[in-house]
């Protein structure tokens, strides 16, 4: 480990149609870090997510790895490893399970690892394996967030952005889904989960930024942040 972050952001600004909602933001994600992004109602997190994923132009600086990614086109950051689990999921909805994960894949040329991906997925989330031959849009709420971040595991991330992934689910849904993430961990992928529940995300994270009309108000390791009486107030109804 040579302390470079994995993804460091530094002074990005973006917005819709000259309309500015991100103003300087710079957060850093640490290799096989587990860092939660929280704020409440549009605050701005998705549009960071979509800038990261150059999905909507911004300007400052995005590095992953040391390299920058502002100049690169969303499909040359997803080949990076750069992946996003949308807010929605965003499945295909009439595909079934199985070639949702393949997609998810698509860029890569070695079929005995995605293969053995699969495989490893099905382990990971055993309902996924038992649906495999289910269309995707015929699952529930929970099963459809797990499709969704088992797609994004098959393109072998670095860094999975997860994008207000309890979002609608039961709480005791969002306990499997957290240890899945602590899981996925263990194994090498370093997370940035996105969320509004604020407990939720800061229950799993090693560090968090608290993001409010576009700006870092806050940040710090996840129990500064939930001994924080500002946060507590705010979002953890204290
Ligand atoms: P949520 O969790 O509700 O999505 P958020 O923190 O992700 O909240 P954003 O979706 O990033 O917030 O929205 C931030 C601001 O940008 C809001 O004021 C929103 O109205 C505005 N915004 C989002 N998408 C667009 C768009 N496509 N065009 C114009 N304004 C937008």
């Amino acid at each position: 480990h040579d302390g470079t972050p994995l993804l460091k952001v530094e002074g990005l600004s973006a917005g819709y149609g000259g309309m500015p909602v991100l103003h300087e933001i710079s957060i850093e994600v640490n290799k096989a870090e587990m860092v939660a992004l929280v704020g409440g109602n549009g605050a701005g997190k998705t549009t960071l997510l979509r800038a990261l994923s150059r999905l909507l132009p911004c300007t400052g600086s995005i590095a992953l790895a040391g390299r920058e990614l502002r100049t690169l086109t969303p499909d040359q950051v997803f080949g990076l490893g750069l992946v996003q689990v949308p807010e929605g999921r965003q499945l295909f909805g009439r595909m079934t399970v199985q070639d949702n994960l393949l997609m998810g894949g698509y860029r890569r040329g070695d079929k005995a690892a995605l293969s053995r991906d699969l495989d490893r997925m099905y382990a990971l989330f055993p309902r996924l394996g038992e649906r495999r031959r289910q269309l995707a849009g015929s699952m529930s709420g929970g099963e459809q967030q797990m499709c969704a971040m088992a797609r994004a595991l098959m393109a072998a991330p670095v860094l999975m952005m997860v994008d207000e992934m309890s979002l609608g689910l039961a709480p005791v849904v969002v306990d499997q889904l957290m240890e899945v993430l602590a899981q996925i961990r263990r194994d090498g992928v370093t997370v940035l989960l996105v969320e509004q529940d604020v407990q939720i995300a800061l229950s799993g994270a090693d560090r968090g930024y608290v993001i409010e009309t576009g700006r870092v108000v806050l940040s710090g390791s996840a129990k500064d942040l939930v001994d924080d009486p500002a946060v507590q107030q705010a979002y953890l109804g204290m």
